[in-house]
């Protein structure tokens, strides 16, 4: 870290000092405790050094996390969140699938061969040995959703049992002039493949491609194939049994040679499918492919810990981070470990240190703090849909939620990006402490990537309990906005998902992730001493399900 980002950093922390001094004198609520570098740092060095291999769950990398955090739980004295345990075992199987053969199309054009990696990835979700798609017809089912509630139905009458979806990434509202049609472009959760997944399986699809498109899906096509190659996990659920044979995406150059050969307009048909009343087209083309499966069931382990609320121990704020990355991939520039240090060695290492500092409060908030360090978020939010459905703490005891995956690495911002921003009093809040520290909040800078759907408070918000999740900020103290652009742009263009996700002592200005491990603290230290029930805003799809707390 430059000096000059020190003094900004220090003179922010002064400011914000000052001010809770001066407006603490209700109660003996002292000033929330000041996160340093080094309560931070060292666990993100250790979290993503190459001896936890990318933390993949069911990897080598699991148990030895799922240790480093309970002895630092233990350690520190938090107590256990799950019982007696600190862990909460999630179930999951563990499916690998490998081809067996390429993808052969056949249009009226005559048989194309396409590519697994470059030009598609497919993998099956279902407890079966070996996968065989034989002529099976593609049809072109637009966005592939269907909702009665809002009139729309991409898959129209027909009878998916034999046939492929191939589908459209995002939404129909993306890249249009109305913001009120499907959101705009803010993402809505139709936009996400795990919508399109999900459908797909409703629909009794045989299979299911997406269509790539970078700016649509928000990623590059190079982490769709590191994401979706190798092993994947699932929760044990209905559709392990029962689900399409094959899902997947295709390049969007794949895509354009496919339509093209079968003598369809993929442009006039995007634009088609952006209408109401759009009806899926039936393709002239059948496609063949195989895959061999091998799968096993085995638990990771979300990490729990609490610390019990002095006048108020019923009443929980929660805090979560998820522990795991990708493991162990592809090899990019002689390198096969995907290290995952902003993602989430730094969240996961910015809880412990969050942790460590109500402990170091001395005396306990009135409410409880909850920390989950939750396993396989990169798998689909797995061990976070696990805990919402199998709670350790009754969810309506749940005041907030607060989730960080991904640190600011840039240093210091004058702005903090509230992702999803609208949903609740949550941002409310978060914008009254960033005032405190002389911030002001950024609105969503990226609403069409779907982002509020893409890390664990997502679950919570599913089962009602309003949720907190920042993106650190655009605005450098020092350096201004375009720094703070572009140093985002290139971390998701070069680093996201890939090898090069690593912790450099030299690269990172530290002053960023202790600025918003800060914020994070004091949001959580305000709730934990008030009797506040954040609300959810009457314009949000999410509400709490029981309406006591309401
Ligand atoms: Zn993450």
């Amino acid at each position: 870290m430059t000096t000059k980002a020190w003094c900004a950093l220090v003179a922010a922390v002064m400011i914000s000092v000052v001010f809770i001094h001066s407006c603490s004198g209700d109660r003996d609520l002292a000033a929330p405790a000041l996160i340093e570098a080094d309560d931070i740092t060292p666990h993100i060095a250790e979290l993503s050094s190459d001896s936890y291999f990318g933390r993949m769950p069911f990897g080598p990398g699991d148990q030895k996390t799922v240790d480093y955090l309970v002895d630092a739980c233990q350690k520190m004295g938090l107590q256990p969140g799950n019982g007696d345990s600190y862990t909460q075992s999630v179930p999951m199987i563990e499916i690998t699938s490998t081809p067996t053969s390429d993808m052969e199309i056949v249009t009226p054009a005559g048989t194309e061969t396409y590519e697994f990696g470059s030009d598609y990835v497919i993998h099956c979700q279902k407890a079966v040995d070996e996968v065989q798609i034989e002529d099976a017809q593609l049809v072109f089912c637009g966005y592939g959703i269907v909702d009665d509630k809002i009139k729309w139905n991409d898959y129209g009458d027909i009878d998916m049992r034999d046939k492929i979806a191939v589908v459209l990434v995002n939404d129909p509202g993306y890249g249009g002039e109305d913001s009120t049609f499907f959101k705009g472009d803010i993402m809505t959760y139709y936009g996400r493949w795990t919508y399109k997944y999900e459908e797909a399986d409703r629909q009794g699809a045989k299979g299911l491609l997406i269509i790539h498109e970078t700016s649509s899906a928000g990623y590059p096509w190079f982490v769709v194939e590191s994401s979706w190659t190798g092993a994947q996990l699932g929760l044990e659920k209905e559709s392990v049994q029962n689900g399409a044979d094959i899902k997947g995406w295709m390049h969007l150059d794949m895509a354009k040679d496919l339509f093209a050969k079968s003598n369809l307009d993929l442009s006039q048909l995007i634009k088609e499918a952006r209408e109401p009343g759009f009806e899926p087209v039936l393709m002239d083309a059948t496609v063949t492919t195989s895959l061999s499966n091998s799968y096993k069931r085995d638990e990771s382990d979300n990490v729990i810990a609490v610390l019990p609320g002095k006048t108020n121990p019923s009443e929980y704020i929660l805090y979560s981070a998820h522990w795991d990355h990708i493991g162990i991939g592809k090899l990019v520039d002689g390198d096969s470990i995907y290290n995952g240090a902003l993602d989430n060695a730094s969240g996961t290492s910015s809880l412990l240190a969050i942790a460590e500092n109500f402990i170091e409060q001395g005396s306990n908030a009135d409410r409880s703090i909850a920390f989950v360090w939750v396993t396989a978020e990169e798998q689909g939010l797995l061990g976070s849909e696990y805990y919402a459905l199998h709670p350790t703490i009754p969810i309506n005891d749940i005041v907030a939620n607060i989730n960080i995956d991904g640190c600011n690495p840039n240093g210091p911002m004058k702005d903090f990006q509230i992702v999803g921003i609208g949903h609740s009093e949550m941002d409310d809040i978060a914008t009254e402490e960033l005032a405190k520290q002389d911030r002001y909040v950024l609105p969503d800078q990226e609403p069409e990537k779907g982002y509020f759907f893409r890390s664990d408070h997502f679950n919570f918000a599913k089962v009602g309990i309003p949720a907190l999740f920042g993106e650190g900020g655009y605005d450098h103290v020092e350096y201004g906005k375009e720094y703070g652009k572009k140093k985002k742009e290139k971390y998701t263009a070069q680093n996201y998902h890939a090898p090069s996700d690593e912790y450099d002592p030299e690269a990172w200005d530290m002053g960023g992730v202790i600025q918003d491990a800060q914020l994070y603290y004091n949001v959580g230290w305000r709730l934990a001493n008030s009797q506040e029930w954040p609300q959810w805003k009457p314009t949000s799809e999410f509400r709490r399900q029981n309406t006591l707390k309401d």
